[in-house]
């Protein structure tokens, strides 16, 4: 429900402005794929994986012989659920975490996209399953990203490893690890600084805090999440493009999800990136936070 709710911009525009199209088209001709593909590109979906919708589905169409626009919209539906499928092979969209001691999450992204609110909202997720959770601040750059961390921290009745502002972020990372493995705590979710005006520095940033990780806990980091914000399509796409050359990522967060009307962003990070969306923000409280679901996706959309 909470995901239903969270959609409602992108359901009553994207999910609108298609049905409308299927609505006011009496057949499917040249002029209706038309308007779908310059449709998909304007709700974020993005220019190649548009194509590949329109492309797949004119196919699909003359495959079936379908006339009537009611039948190509089932049609389409497939066609963004299957996207998903096939870029993504099977592999489900959750959160791989250890089978045993504690699961490493780092997360990655520029500023202010909603990194430490979804470490927040994440964290309180975890401890309400019954898990040991510790923070790690490693955006020592910013004191005001140490400090909002911080805030969550108290907030979710959560510890923290913080160090001091300017300090090199390995170190808080291997405070991190060490105070998790001697504590025996689950979860550890370190927030990065994500400057992406220096490539190399960011590389070696993230790499050494990687190395780390892998020596103390050799199958770590389990996760590395791209957090972007759907708000502002093709930028957080070009984001994801420079972070994918800087590091390995395992999945995407999908922020601001609430506060857009193009959740096409979803699909072009699935064909283009060939990334899973593994969670999305749907707010700023710390329950707006969920799994992303393709099927429910796709389907809320046409609502
Ligand atoms: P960071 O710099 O990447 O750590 O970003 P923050 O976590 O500080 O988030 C930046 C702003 O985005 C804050 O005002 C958050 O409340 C807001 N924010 C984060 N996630 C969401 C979301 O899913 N929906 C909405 N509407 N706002 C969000």
């Amino acid at each position: 429900e909470k995901y239903e709710q969270g959609l409602t911009k992108s359901r009553t525009t994207f999910g609108q402005k298609l049905n409308a199209l299927f609505a006011n088209f009496r057949s499917v001709d040249e002029e209706f794929f038309d308007r779908l593909e310059d449709m998909l590109i304007e709700s974020d979906v993005g220019f190649e994986t548009s194509m590949r919708i329109t492309d797949e589905l004119r196919d699909e169409v003359k495959l079936q012989n379908a006339k009537k626009p009611k039948d190509v919209q089932n049609v389409i539906v497939q066609k963004m659920i299957e996207i998903y499928d096939s870029e993504g092979n099977g592999e489900d969209n959750s959160l791989h975490l250890a089978e045993t001691g504690p699961s490493v999450l780092l997360f990655v992204g520029v500023n202010g996209v909603g990194k430490t609110t979804t470490i927040g909202k994440l964290a309180k997720r975890f401890k309400n399953e019954g898990k040991k959770v510790l923070l790690v601040a490693a955006d020592t750059f910013r004191a005001g990203a140490i400090e909002q961390l911080n805030v969550w921290a108290q907030r979710d009745g959560v510890d923290i490893v913080k160090n001091e502002p300017g300090s090199d972020p390995a170190a808080a990372v291997f405070d991190g690890v060490k105070k998790a493995k001697a504590e025996a705590y689950d979860i550890l979710l370190v927030d990065t600084a994500g400057r992406l005006q220096n490539k190399v520095n960011l590389m070696n940033e993230l790499a050494k805090m990687k190395k780390i990780l892998t020596r103390e806990i050799p199958d770590s980091p389990h996760e590395v999440l791209l957090v972007l914000d759907a708000t502002t399509g093709q930028n957080a796409m070009t984001q994801a493009k420079t972070f994918k050359e800087t590091t390995d990522v395992s999945g995407i967060v999908l922020t601001k999800l609430d506060g857009t009307a193009k959740g096409g962003i979803v699909l072009a990070i699935r064909n283009e990136l060939h990334l899973p969306v593994k969670l999305v923000g749907l707010g700023e409280k710390v329950t707006d936070l969920a799994d992303f679901d393709p099927n429910n996706f796709v389907y809320g959309l046409f609502k």
